[in-house]
């Protein structure tokens, strides 16, 4: 059994940041002594920040994005085609697709992916809201940005087949060799998901 180093309220701080994506305990105990040792430069605005957070963020009634105003900044951003809607799974996506900053389009976040061995179901994700705004916003092109799993691929027929019948053009990421990336390294999956969505040179 490992002994305690600290007294409880660092214990506990070690504990919460051990819980962080990325972080396991060594880390989170690294993390903690860091935070403490920079208490003026780092622990007091850190904890600043993260007060008007826990007061201010809220999740956007049209996107489903994570913000401090709603609509959210990209929903209000009127530079912003209104026509092109992208869907993604969760906010982490969305947010790793406006790094790249490739897209100068608007979000629909599903909040998740159909799964049934897990029960979740159409219900459980916001497909009715997001057709609703395709019709309401008369979208003319939707970008099904799901992950290239079994559940996100399953999910991108179901939301294709709901638009069916709707004057929106559906695309979907193209799958295949990563940017820097050497054919030998790669699985099967990918080489041949690669050969079939080749594009003309
Ligand atoms: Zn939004």
């Amino acid at each position: 059994m490992s002994r305690a180093v600290a007294g409880p309220e660092i214990e506990r701080l070690i504990q919460l940041l051990s819980k962080l994506p990325g972080l396991g305990p060594r880390s989170a105990r690294r993390a903690a002594l860091h935070l403490i040792q920079k208490k003026d430069q780092l622990l007091v605005p850190l904890t600043q920040a993260m007060e008007v957070a826990v007061d201010r963020v809220v999740v956007c009634s049209r996107c489903g994005n994570v913000d401090t105003s709603d609509p959210c900044t990209i929903c209000s951003d009127q530079r912003r085609d209104p026509h092109m809607l992208v869907v993604v799974e969760d906010v982490a996506d969305l947010w790793a697709l406006e790094r790249a900053g490739v897209l100068n389009a608007r979000y629909h976040v599903l909040g998740g992916t159909l799964s049934p061995l897990d029960g979740v179901g159409p219900d459980d994700l916001s497909i009715d809201a997001l057709v609703e705004r395709v019709s309401a916003d008369a979208v003319t092109e939707v970008i099904l940005a799901v992950n290239a799993t079994v559940e996100g691929q399953t999910t991108a027929h179901f939301i294709t087949d709901r638009l069916a019948g709707l004057p929106v053009k559906v695309s979907r990421l193209a799958h295949g060799v990563p940017v820097g990336g050497e054919l030998d390294y790669l699985d099967e999956g990918t080489l041949s998901a690669a050969i079939r969505s080749r594009t003309p040179f």
